[in-house]
């Protein structure tokens, strides 16, 4: 037999599949979508069976040299959906395969092979032996055995398992824990016999009627609020067990999750998931854009089409952004679906997330609940794919393969004939655009679950502030309404864009920002050469010493950091106790946690952070929401700046009052008078969509356009500018002539690591070879690339720009 093999050599000519013989003795072993080593020229290196034939049109072929799986890593359909990928991000194809694998399977760790004590006896004898005096043999140890086929046999059953360890890695500390001695009928018997007044005792039983696992002491104690000694004192009287366990590295797994029933839904939420069931009943394929605001029950809706595609007995997977993948939110899939739930995310080490891929690939689980490469999860019958708040850019993967997990869930549920669900309160204008022309099919939930007002808004004109000899960066309404919060004991969360480190020119008396007279974009501010600079079309120009609107002299550039803001909130509200969020209190793992919590139990005052703090906080105790600057994103060289302040200032406002008190919003700007800060502030998309719709139809950007963005970068600049104007030569003369082509432009951050950047920005409608075209640079460059410093990037439909 013949195996097709992908090498792990990302290169234009290794680009192909590589014919191999399959050695008798391993004939019953290998299948598609396993890994292999392979002799590639004097070397031995990994790659992937894609395909096994009965021969090969070739002679004098080499032998695989081993496999590196049991059981196939990749199914078939997922090798598919890996050529399309490497297609539409013009990636390798050995790229696309590895990004839909987690990482423990990419070198750096030991595998090894895992027998658990129960079903050592079931094992045959030889393997018995194998395993007399160990619960796991190493790989390599494994492979000598000459016993592959049958380990393999006995791992498909599940009897032994395939573990990855870091290397050099300390093992894991175990842990106690807890499950009954007794059989349920048993624990009842014994709660009837317990005094009412063993108040504690009575929960602990309660609590092992409805769950026959293991948990953690820990956990058990925090769950339950007992002592130790509650637990101690039934495990004495053989009621419970315990035993050291190293049970799951999952950190949810054995958390206690109260089970919840589907709601009974409103009208609403009746006529936007009737569509959706009829889809999924007749194993259709469509794109639902569920538009709702927040608290208007689309999680609920998501929850029950999920229910749904489950009692097909299929899988689904739902998407949510990194940042709001918080306890919370992985409650309310645990707690509705339970065990059947796995939780992908990039807290997870290594060894954890490979954990859960596990579970997906051995039917363990039929949910997910994931980032965005969650969208990869090896389900083999998948019924639905959900992406929550759809307009984040997180589900775009900046490195190669630079996918968008909408893509790649809309074309799984092309290939499996499914629906998926898009869901948001504020739609990208692309997805809301295509809704509207009907490529998707919009539903919507226009009003809050509980007929909840939405917050009081109140815009502070910043310029005012100035104006009336107010310097600091609190304006005098913020500041009032935090000490009130102060006095009353509720809670604040203050709102400040991590961007804001970004500068732009503006003038602090009138708000004017310099733009660009091309591109309508924010200049951006070089302190280096005292220049201002558009990232779009090259213009340049000087700062202005005095403010062409209003002559004031108040004209700088402008950016604040929240390392600032704490500072001066400890001088003007010396009492308030302060949690800040930024990436530098939360770069530890756990601690995003760990400081939502001490917030949420009241352990502070005021919560201070940057977007992290944008969502998933659902918390009683909030009344005020700031927002310091609402401008520092605006001015973004960015098209997509106003939707992204619109996107973020309407999320933010949504954490105030959501609850039995009343919320209040305040947000500062320089640009009152903004559209996207305006109709944020009234929440009201639909006349921002059309107001945006405008501009990006003049501006000729998405999507009224499809944008790639080329970005070349050298050590030397002159090299870099050549190179990038080539391309763009070469592109153009291979064009139609309603594309535009952007360049050379230096990058908006022209330099990264003495390394040079210049870009080429395309514009164009319908452009049926301009994939082949940007193939012929990548392949046309690839030997410089390869040998010199030179890299080229190609980014198809971009979120950053820079
Ligand atoms: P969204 O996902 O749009 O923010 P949720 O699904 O979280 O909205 O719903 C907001 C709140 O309303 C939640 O507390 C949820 O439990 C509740 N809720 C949702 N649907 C219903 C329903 N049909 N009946 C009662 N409460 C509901
Ligand atoms: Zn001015
Ligand atoms: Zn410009």
């Amino acid at each position: 037999m013949i195996a097709e093999v992908i090498v792990d050599v990302p290169a234009k000519q290794t680009d192909r599949p590589f014919d191999y013989v399959i050695p008798q003795s391993l004939e019953t072993v290998i299948q598609i979508g396993m890994r292999v080593v392979v002799p590639f020229g004097p070397r031995r290196i990994q790659g992937f069976v894609i395909g096994i034939k009965p021969q090969s049109t070739l002679n004098k072929l080499k032998k695989i040299i081993e496999p590196l799986d049991l059981t196939p890593v990749l199914s078939e359909s997922l090798i598919s959906l890996g050529n399309w990928l490497s297609e539409e991000t013009l990636s390798y194809r050995i790229s696309a395969y590895q990004a839909m694998l987690p990482a423990a399977l990419k070198a750096k760790y030991q595998k090894k092979l895992q027998v658990s004590t129960e079903s050592k006896h079931l094992l045959p004898q030889t393997l018995q032996d194998l395993f007399t005096n160990q619960d796991s043999i190493l790989w390599e140890e494994a492979k000598e055995t000459g016993y592959l086929s049958l380990l393999q046999q006995e791992v498909t059953k599940g009897h032994i398992l395939i573990i990855y360890e870091v290397k050099d890695k300390i093992k894991k500390k175990k842990r106690l824990a807890i499950r009954s001695a007794l059989s349920t009928e048993e624990l009842k018997a014994y709660q009837s016999s317990l005094t009412p007044r063993a108040q504690k005792q009575h929960d602990v039983i309660k609590y092992f009627i409805a769950n026959n696992d293991w948990i953690f002491l820990t956990d058990l104690t925090a769950t339950l609020q007992i002592s130790n000694a509650v637990v101690k004192e039934l495990v004495k009287k053989e009621v419970l067990e315990e035993s050291e366990r190293e049970i799951y590295r999952d950190p949810y797994e054995n958390r206690y999750f109260a089970r919840t029933e589907p709601l009974l839904l409103t009208n609403e939420q009746q006529e936007a998931i009737d569509p959706i069931h009829d889809r999924i009943a007749k194993s259709l394929h469509e794109v639902f854009l569920l538009y709702g605001v927040t608290g208007s029950g689309k999680t609920e809706v998501y929850l029950q089409s999920i229910q749904k595609v489950l009692e097909r007995g299929q899988e689904a997977i739902c998407l949510v952004p990194e940042i709001s993948l918080t306890p919370q939110m992985v409650h309310r899939f645990k707690g509705r679906f339970g065990n059947q739930v796995a939780v992908m995310h990039s807290g997870l080490s290594a060894g954890e997330k490979y954990d859960e891929w596990r579970k997906v690939q051995r039917g363990e689980v039929k949910v997910v609940v994931g980032a965005r490469s969650a969208v990869f999860a090896p389900f083999e019958n998948l019924g639905l794919i959900i992406i929550d708040e759809e307009h984040e850019t997180s589900y775009k993967q900046e490195e190669n393969p630079k996918y968008h997990a909408k893509d790649v869930a809309i074309k799984r549920g092309k290939q499996g004939s499914f629906p998926v669900i898009l869901g948001s309160a504020t739609p990208s204008l692309e997805s809301f655009a295509r809704a509207k022309k009907g490529v998707y099919t919009l539903l919507s939930l226009p009003k809050r679950m509980n007929n909840q007002d939405l917050p009081q808004v109140d815009i502070v004109d910043m310029r005012e502030e100035l104006r009336s000899g107010n310097r600091s960066m609190f304006s005098s309404s913020l500041l009032e309404k935090l000490q009130l919060r102060l006095e009353k004991k509720e809670q604040t969360v203050l709102f400040l864009n991590k961007r804001g480190y970004s500068s732009f020119v503006m003038c602090r008396d009138c708000g004017y920002v310099v733009n660009c007279p091309n591109c309508d974009i924010s200049l951006t501010y070089h302190r280096h050469q005292q220049q201002m600079k558009c990232h779009y079309c090259g213009y340049e120009d000087h700062v202005p010493s005095v403010c062409p609107e209003c002559q004031s002299d108040h004209i700088r550039y402008f950016g604040t950091g929240t390392q600032k803001v704490e500072e001066e909130l400890h001088k003007v509200l010396p009492e308030a106790r302060v949690i800040r969020m930024d990436v530098d209190t939360t770069s530890k793992k756990g601690s995003h946690e760990r400081l939502l919590n001490e917030f949420q139990k009241g352990h502070a005052d005021i919560l201070l952070g940057t977007q992290m703090i944008a969502k998933g906080l659902d918390f009683p105790n909030i009344t005020l929401v700031g927002v310091l600057s609402a401008d520092t994103m605006l001015h973004l060289p960015d098209f997509r700046s106003s939707e992204k302040t619109f996107q973020l200032l309407t999320q933010v406002s949504g954490r105030a009052g959501r609850h039995q008190l009343p919320g209040e919003v305040v947000i500062q700007t320089y640009s009152p008078e903004h559209y996207s800060i305006e109709l944020a502030a009234e929440q009201n998309y639909d006349q921002f969509y059309e107001r945006e719709m405008m501009i990006r139809k003049g501006l000729k950007y998405p999507p009224f356009y499809f944008i790639t963005l080329i970005t070349v970068s050298h050590e030397q600049l002159m090299k870099a500018l050549d190179v990038t104007e080539k391309i763009t030569t070469f592109l153009t003369s291979r064009l139609t002539k309603s594309a535009i082509c952007l360049g050379p432009v230096a990058s908006p951050i022209p330099r990264i690591n003495n390394r040079y950047r210049y870009q080429c920005l395309i514009k164009y409608k319908r452009e049926p070879e301009l994939n082949q075209s940007l193939k012929k640079i990548l392949d046309q460059y690839q030997q410089e690339v390869t040998s010199t410093s030179l890299k080229i990037s190609v980014d198809v439909n971009p979120f950053i720009l820079m």
